[in-house]
């Protein structure tokens, strides 16, 4: 019940509407619309009746009411032998057992077998989040990890497509998918996408994501490696809808599997509801039926956890963690996962992070069934949940959980030779088999783009005129490795050509398969998941680890010692021990240990002569004469500041450390009381800086100034610092001899 405020909300309210997550729609739960997660009042009671080995009745609907959902898992996705034992197990003996790590994924699969959707659906609904990650930790099929990428641009520019192929096969991707805006251009993007896949990694499987006819040539070609385009539905309107039913899905499924290609199916809460096909049940129970038909069908896994529906799900209360249930579901009936997070659910990144990450730290067979490696507005499937604007992100993730989500840090110099390569290559093959010519400064554009907004144009018409010489031509794999030989990317047609040979052995179409690097098949039944516990299951390689552990911006002592060694200046010399002053103008100015020797640069980007600099201007504007003094006996700034001050004929001293955080100090104070402190140093300006100066002269002076105060900030400011500040006070506390004198400072320049 909400209490309806005034006509104009106070300041708080308001400030909290214009937040990012008030974009987001929320829906009231209504079961009749579908809008509902995890439990409806119209959803079936869980029931199996058999009879004479054969299903008569299932969730409460009788045989020969069936739908033609219901009769395809009835006839073909349930294991009757083991239905009745488990149909008689209490919801949450079965739930326990799911989560439990004494309980093998092997007994769980042999139950969930014979359940019915209706069991599932309520077994997991019974399921807390957490829980819900230990079961997907658990019960995902292959051992390691892995994610998916989604590579797409909106000119459908083969260069571009390339590039980024070689990119995100480079960052770790182990399937990538192309679309297209344009369908007809779909045989030049799978043309690019390969030449690049092949460029940036050995064994990344690729996918062309268009009509099945279409996409299903192109595979037969030999120019794509998987589909997972067809889609099942969980109401049979909705079904029947798109003039399909189960049979023509298994048919299509079949044809795909036949032809040696991997195949799953895509389903996913929502599309029932946006459809107004839900007749009343909830997302989790309609997901059920779906994934049991994809097992009685035969398809070896499923794209799901809220694909095109997410936001619709995530509208809701617990949509988030119906769709984590969908996944853990798949696993259950021993299918691939690919787990959602390829459809971006809201304007609000800590939502999306929140939805994203539990997969992220459980572990799936792919962690994103679409991770938008180019930019949202290039990702002609829809922006996913996560996108190139994240890859720094997703890899911090990685690395501060310390687990594998199957992406890894590539250097920036070894990018750009990627890219190009790969442009080069993509645009050497369309030139020899007279696709379309690119000009140098095209290829150029490519190599450096960001996204497509970068390339100044394409000639679409001439990528349209390549698309339709490769369908009409019939090229396939073997022509596009021969174009290679003869261009002289002999490499890329031998990976090319082994990845084929390595195909046709067929192992790669067992469940959950990839290819590593090594064009070893890691599957289901190579790499199975034999989690059972802390100390077992998966873990990193200490090599993979490594690679987790090492993203770019990682800094050490060394990185910044040469950072500051490069602002050092012929200044700050030493000029002989420090005497305290006679003179009741006389101001000190107390550094710390490293300034002029290692420390130069403070926070704030301003150099350490410049801080003193103005520090002198200050005092100098109100009459006072300032000296700069090293202190090398510790690097507490309270004590460097007192004894400044003990040490200046008026009493007053200013303490300054290296990084820029500056107080002042009156020689009868405790050394943690202090006259003014700025401790945010990154935040302290110039004026800053001199107006501190000022007010010591003023304190000199014995009058008593209005204090300064450390400037507005929202910065992480501990976030971007502290890595420095540790650096930094390594380097400080390198040069620290106690009992060390205090010594004199030469002044020259710094004014
Ligand atoms: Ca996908």
């Amino acid at each position: 019940m909400t209490v309806p405020g005034p006509e104009q909300p106070v300041g708080r309210i308001r400030f909290m509407d214009q937040q990012r997550v008030n974009l987001d729609g929320f829906a009231v739960e209504d079961p009749e619309l579908g809008l509902v997660a995890l439990r409806s009042p119209h959803d079936p009671e869980p029931g199996l009746v058999i009879r004479d080995g054969r299903v008569a009745e299932m969730d409460g609907v009788a045989e020969q009411d069936f739908d033609s959902l219901d009769a395809y898992i009835a006839r073909h996705g349930l294991d009757l032998a083991v239905a009745v034992e488990v149909m008689a197990l209490p919801d949450t003996e079965l739930a326990r057992r799911a989560v439990s790590p004494d309980v093998p994924r092997a007994e769980i699969i042999r139950l969930c077998a014979g359940a019915t959707p209706a069991k599932l659906a309520r077994v997991l609904a019974l399921l807390r989040p957490a829980e819900l990650g230990m079961a997907m930790t658990k019960l995902r099929g292959r051992r390691t990890p892995s994610n998916q990428a989604h590579v797409t641009n909106r000119l459908d520019d083969p260069l571009l497509l390339a590039a980024d192929s070689a990119t995100a096969a480079a960052f770790g991707f182990r399937e990538i998918e192309t679309t297209v805006p344009v369908l007809a251009d779909a045989p030049s993007n799978a043309v690019a996408c390969l030449i690049g896949t092949a460029v940036g990694s050995q064994g990344v499987l690729i996918q062309c994501s268009v009509e099945e006819a279409l996409e299903l040539e192109l595979g037969m070609r030999g120019l794509t490696s998987y589909a997972e385009t067809v889609s099942l539905y969980g109401t049979e309107p909705v079904f029947t809808d798109g003039d399909d039913t189960p049979w023509s899905k298994a048919f299509l499924t079949s044809a795909y599997a036949s032809r040696g290609m991997k195949m799953r199916v895509s389903s996913g809460a929502g599309a029932e509801v946006l459809m107004a096909g839900a007749e009343g049940k909830s997302m989790l129970y309609l997901e059920a039926r779906c994934i049991a038909l994809a097992r009685a069908i035969g398809a070896q896994g499923v794209q799901n956890g809220g694909i095109d529906g997410a936001s619709v799900a995530g509208s809701v209360p617990g949509g988030l963690r119906e769709l984590m249930a969908e996944n853990v579901m798949v696993m259950m009936r021993n299918l691939e996962s690919c787990s959602g997070n390829d459809a971006l659910m809201s304007e609000s990144d800590m939502r999306r992070t929140s939805r994203t990450l539990p997969i992220v730290l459980a572990g799936s067979d792919f962690v994103f069934s679409g991770f938008g490696s180019i930019q949202r507005y290039d990702n002609m499937f829809g922006p996913s949940n996560f996108n190139a604007e994240d890859i720094d992100d997703f890899l911090a993730m990685q690395r501060d959980w310390g687990v594998d989500g199957g992406l890894r840090t590539v250097a920036p110099g070894e990018i750009a030779e990627l890219r190009r390569h790969a442009a080069q290559a993509c645009r050497a093959v369309y030139q020899h088999l007279g696709l379309a010519d690119f000009t140098d400064d095209h290829l150029e554009r490519a190599v450096d783009a960001a996204g497509s907004k970068d390339l100044g144009g394409t000639d679409t018409l001439a990528v349209l005129g390549a698309a339709h010489s490769i369908r009409e031509g019939g090229l396939t794999v073997v022509d596009i490795v021969a174009a290679l030989d003869e261009t002289g990317y002999e490499a890329e047609a031998e990976a090319i050509m082994e990845m084929t040979r390595a195909r046709l052995s067929g192992d790669y179409l067992q469940t959950a398969a990839i290819f590593d690097e090594e064009l070893r098949v890691l599957s289901l039944v190579t790499d199975p998941n034999d989690y059972a516990g802390p100390g077992t299951g998966y873990e990193p390689s200490p090599a993979r680890q490594a690679e987790i552990d090492d993203i770019r911006q990682a800094r050490g002592v060394e990185d910044l010692r040469a950072e500051q060694a490069s602002a050092a200046e012929p200044l700050l010399a030493p000029a002989g021990p420090a005497v305290p002053g006679q003179d009741p103008r006389d101001v000190v100015i107390g550094v710390s240990p490293a300034v002029g020797r290692d420390v130069w640069r403070s926070l704030s980007g301003l150099t350490v002569p410049e801080v003193l600099g103005e520090l002198l201007a200050g005092l100098e504007e109100e009459g006072c004469a300032g000296r700069v003094v090293r202190f090398s006996d510790t690097v507490d700034l309270g004590r460097i500041g007192l004894a400044a001050a003990r040490m200046a004929g008026s009493g007053i001293g200013i303490g300054l450390q290296g990084k820029g955080t500056a107080l002042i100090h009156r020689r009868d104070l405790a050394p943690l009381a202090n006259l003014e402190l700025y401790s945010v140093a990154p935040a302290v300006t110039r004026e800053l800086y001199r107006l501190l100066g000022a007010n010591a002269a003023r304190h000199a002076k014995g009058a008593t100034p209005d204090p300064a105060r450390n400037p507005y900030t929202d910065e992480a400011i501990e976030a971007r610092y502290h890595t420095t500040v540790i650096a930094l006070m390594a380097l400080e506390r390198a040069w620290v001899k106690p009992g060390e004198p205090a010594e004199q400072l030469t002044m020259e320049g710094l004014r």
